[in-house]
């Protein structure tokens, strides 16, 4: 069976990440979703162990310490990291592991694995993104103005990544549609199938 690959998908606050990647597994059930531990209180709607592992920020140091973490980065006044132990497993079963994750640490996974997709998802402007991060309407003003001056930050480190999707309003079923086509596109590369060059004169 061909292993999985293990993609990152960043983008600023409102790019509209989870929406688009809810989508994707919609379509298609060779993605897993990695469930990411954070010292952030839940919003409303979101579920433990669903959407996140909701964590102390004592019980964050202690899975840092005993390395139970695949990466982890402080983002906006909490603690986000990566649990280490599904991602092999998940890639080993043959589906795609989706993580869905900043900037820092997309660029750490990459130089982990080389072989893994960075994508990058932005609103098509950034007037869109600050009207979508207003209307979700679950962030306090300040909150807001951080998270735009990061967005600035992780558009700088745009060239870093393999691909870049725009996710026009309205259209999460294309934003959707084109991971599935770049995963379809990268499972073709060379040097996953290099199974076949060995074994094709048998
Ligand atoms: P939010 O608070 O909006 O859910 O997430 C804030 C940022 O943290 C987003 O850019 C999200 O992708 C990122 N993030 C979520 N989980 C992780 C993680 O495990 N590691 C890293 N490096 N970033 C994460």
């Amino acid at each position: 069976m061909n292993r999985g690959i293990l993609l990152t998908i960043s983008g600023p606050a409102g790019s509209g990440k989870g929406t688009v990647i809810a989508e994707l597994m919609k379509m298609s059930d060779d993605f897993r979703y990695s469930v990411s531990a954070t010292t952030r209180n839940p919003r409303p709607g979101e579920v433990d162990g669903v959407n996140y592992y909701f964590v102390t920020k004592e019980k964050f140091l202690s899975l840092i310490e005993n390395e139970e973490m695949l990466e982890h980065t402080e983002y906006v006044g909490n603690y986000y990291g990566t649990p280490k132990a599904p991602v092999e497993k998940t890639l080993d079963e043959g589906k795609n592991l989706i993580l869905e994750i900043e900037t820092e640490g997309a660029l750490n996974v990459k130089k982990m694995a080389p072989d893994s997709v960075a994508i990058m998802l932005l609103p098509p402007d950034g007037e869109v993104l600050r009207s979508r991060l207003v209307g979700r309407g679950t962030e306090t003003p300040e909150v807001i103005e951080k998270r735009m001056e990061k967005a600035k930050k992780e558009l700088n480190l745009l060239d870093h990544y393999d691909y870049v999707i725009i996710n026009e309003t309205g259209k999460i079923d294309v934003a959707a549609k084109k991971i599935l086509e770049i995963v379809n596109s990268e499972k073709l590369r060379t040097s996953r199938n290099m199974d076949i060059k060995n074994n094709y004169f048998k």
